[in-house]
């Protein structure tokens, strides 16, 4: 991941607003966590993973500046405890950013056991229906905040091949619902909720899934179905899409799903070795 030089005052985004990222110890949330922090948030990492979580809270200046905690999405305790923890160590939230996921390996959807199928939704939409919960508990009476969903273009596609599962298309799917929900009641409180949605992305979990080792083989797998070339999308791309929906520049953005797809969602791209005519 590309460092985040340290940017003048007048340069930062979120100086004085405090964030709460779960999934924040690696990937996508470590990534939006150096960015909001290097924009002058107080920043809380709420993961499962102790060693990553505390190695990005002392890079960013320890406790008093990025809090670890640890935080499983999946239970409703833990979430109010980070909540709560959150509003009593910088005196408030500012943005929510419901960013924690996980996918199962790829099966048939005939030999998908319930319970895998279950545990997806427990962490991808239940986590993020607790994470929006008690985010607008503390928000709601202050009449102001931001709380993002780190979607994916699963949300908006269905597709075969990738590894993507059902389970991991489903609960994206259902992100775009809880989001759209959260937004119209939660908007008269002058909340807003909105989704970045990537598409896929060198980071722990498109390596697992895929089962390959380097950055540059998800780069290449994934980068064949983007109509835009030359680039690869970067965890850092994702987090400035979240910081433009926490920040005040998005003050009229609510219900919105933002992709950063290369063009992914609007395309049907075939691999430019396709040829038709070939197929004849
Ligand atoms: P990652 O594995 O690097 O990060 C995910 C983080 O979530 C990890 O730190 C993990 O410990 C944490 N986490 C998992 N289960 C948790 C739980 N129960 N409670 C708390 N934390 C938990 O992967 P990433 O790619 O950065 O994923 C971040 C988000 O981005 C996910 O919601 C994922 O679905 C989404 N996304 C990823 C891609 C991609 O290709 N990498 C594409 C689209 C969307």
């Amino acid at each position: 991941m590309g460092s985040i030089s340290a940017l003048p005052a007048a340069a930062r985004r979120l100086q004085g607003k405090v964030a709460l990222i779960t999934g924040g110890a690696s990937g996508i949330g470590e990534a939006t966590a150096r960015l909001f922090s290097a924009h002058g948030a107080k920043v809380v990492i709420a993961d499962i993973q102790d060693g990553p979580g505390r190695s990005v809270s002392a890079d960013l200046g320890g406790p008093s500046n990025c809090l670890y905690l640890r935080c499983d999405v999946t239970e409703e305790s833990d979430i109010r405890d980070a909540v709560d923890a959150t509003v009593s160590t910088f005196g408030g939230l500012d943005v929510m950013h419901n960013n924690a996921g996980t996918m199962d390996p790829y099966s048939p959807l005939a030999e998908i056991e319930k319970s895998r199928f279950e545990r997806v939704l427990a962490v991808n939409l239940t986590g993020c229906f607790l994470g929006t919960k008690h985010a607008a508990r503390v928000m709601v009476p202050k009449r102001r905040g931001s709380i993002v969903m780190t979607a994916s273009t699963s949300a908006v596609t269905g597709v075969v091949g990738m590894s993507v599962t059902p389970a991991y298309t489903a609960s994206k799917h259902g992100l775009l619902g809880l989001m759209r929900h959260a937004a119209c009641e939660l908007g008269r409180f002058g909340v807003r909720v909105n989704c970045v949605s990537p598409y896929g992305l060198a980071t722990p979990l498109a390596k697992k899934v895929l089962c390959v080792e380097r950055d540059a083989e998800v780069e290449e797998a994934f980068g064949r179905y983007t109509a835009l070339k030359g680039v690869a999308l970067r965890a850092v791309d994702v987090a400035h899409a979240a910081l433009y929906l926490a920040s005040e520049e998005a003050k009229y953005m609510s219900g919105h799903n933002l992709v950063v797809d290369g063009g992914f969602t609007s395309s049907v791209c075939l691999p430019s070795d396709y040829s038709f005519s070939d197929k004849k």
